[in-house]
């Protein structure tokens, strides 16, 4: 049974494939790109719930059951920006290191205690058959710092402080991430519900 996930990233590829390996052995994971699908879609929902589910019906449409998860950093003192915005709060071009800037920039001044933040990731899974969809939501709760710290990960990682580990995310293992983070705890929500569902034999053919 093919899986299709809304992305291009292999990495993601990769982590839903060993995920469902685990919990549903013929299920095969296919990208966008492994699918031929070269158009951009367009994230304009206002919640991560509404831009995950664009991303899986467009799929669905297409004939897949189809996956997509969308993510972001919520900060208290800003009101739970950047949200759905994260990629692009410093402009549409995604770049990392003005977006860091830009955040450490909103929250001068603000003590240590105000720094709150969580990374949310929801995970949605549409169904060419009609079925209802799957949505689920991973949090990770931390505090944003005051100067970066680490060098692996991406995005805001060495901004975001996860206490219990005493470590920013950009100071973690892949596998140490993996266990704690938003992206991590949405996906296996989603894997054990998937696990639950039945398939038709025709539906299994895809
Ligand atoms: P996406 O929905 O996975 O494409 O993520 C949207 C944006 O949220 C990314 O471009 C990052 O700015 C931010 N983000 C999501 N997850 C993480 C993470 O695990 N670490 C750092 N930044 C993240």
């Amino acid at each position: 049974m093919k899986i299709l996930l809304a992305s291009h990233n292999k990495n993601k590829i990769a982590e839903l494939q060993a995920l469902l390996d685990a919990t549903c052995a013929e299920a095969e994971v296919v990208s966008l790109s492994d699918i031929g699908f070269r158009d951009e879609i367009v994230e304009d929902g206002e919640t991560f719930e509404e831009n995950a589910l664009i991303k899986a019906h467009t799929g669905a449409r297409l004939g897949y059951i189809t996956v997509a998860d969308d993510s972001g950093l919520m900060v208290d003192a800003l009101g739970g920006a950047p949200g759905v915005y994260s990629a692009r709060y410093a402009g549409e071009d995604g770049n990392t290191e003005k977006n860091n800037a830009k955040l450490l920039a909103a929250l001068r001044g603000v003590s240590a205690t105000r720094r709150g933040a969580r990374f949310v990731s929801v995970v949605a899974c549409a169904f060419p058959d009609g079925r209802d969809d799957i949505v689920v939501r991973g949090e990770c709760p931390g505090r944003i710092l005051t100067a970066p710290r680490g060098k692996a990960g991406f995005g805001y990682d060495p901004l975001f402080w996860y206490a219990p580990f005493g470590k920013t995310y950009a100071e973690m293992s892949a596998e140490e991430k993996n266990e704690i983070s938003h992206r991590g705890v949405a996906m296996r929500a989603f894997a054990k519900e998937f696990a639950k569902l039945k398939f038709e034999e025709n539906n299994a053919e895809q």
